[in-house]
C-alpha cells in the first residue's frame, strides 16, 4: 500500500534501524542522516519515514510531509552552519536524473562552492 514500508528498500531499513546510519536529526515524520559517499563537506539526506518512490509522488500523496522535508533541510543547513553561505537542496527524480534509491530523499549539500548547472 502507498506509504507503507517496503521490504527491499534500503531507506525503509534505515528508518526501521535494520541498516545503520549516522542520523543527525529526527522528527515524527522525517529522518536526516549523512550520505555514505559525501559530495561536499555537508551532504545530508533528509527522508520521509513513509515510503514513496520520489519527491513528486510524495508531494501528491502527502504534501504536509513534503513540506516537513523542506523545513528539515533548512534545519540541517542551520545545524551545519552552511545556511549563511548558501546550500543546495536536490531531489533527483527518476533514473534518468541520477536517482538510485527509490525512496524519496532530499540531498542537502554545502560547505563548498557549488557550480551551476550541475552535471
Ligand atoms: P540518489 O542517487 O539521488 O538516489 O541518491 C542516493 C544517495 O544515497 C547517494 O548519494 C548515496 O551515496 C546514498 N547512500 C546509498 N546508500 C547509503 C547508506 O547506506 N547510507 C547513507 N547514504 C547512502
Amino acid at each position: 500500500m502507498a506509504g507503507e514500508p517496503q521490504a527491499d528498500c534500503l531507506f525503509c531499513k534505515i528508518v526501521s534501524g535494520e541498516v545503520p546510519a549516522t542520523v543527525v536529526r529526527e522528527t515524527p515524520t522525517t529522518l536526516a542522516f549523512r550520505d555514505i559517499n559525501p559530495q561536499a563537506p555537508t551532504h545530508v539526506l533528509v527522508i520521509p519515514k513513509v515510503h514513496y518512490p520520489d519527491a513528486a509522488t510524495l508531494a501528491g500523496a502527502e504534501p504536509g510531509v513534503a513540506a516537513d522535508l523542506l523545513r528539515e533541510a533548512a534545519e540541517v543547513a542551520a545545524m551545519d552552519k552552511i545556511d549563511a553561505s548558501g546550500f543546495r537542496i536536490v531531489f533527483n527524480t527518476g533514473a534518468g536524473a541520477g536517482q538510485t534509491v527509490f525512496h524519496t530523499h532530499a540531498h542537502v549539500l554545502g560547505g563548498r562552492g557549488l557550480q551551476w548547472p550541475p552535471g
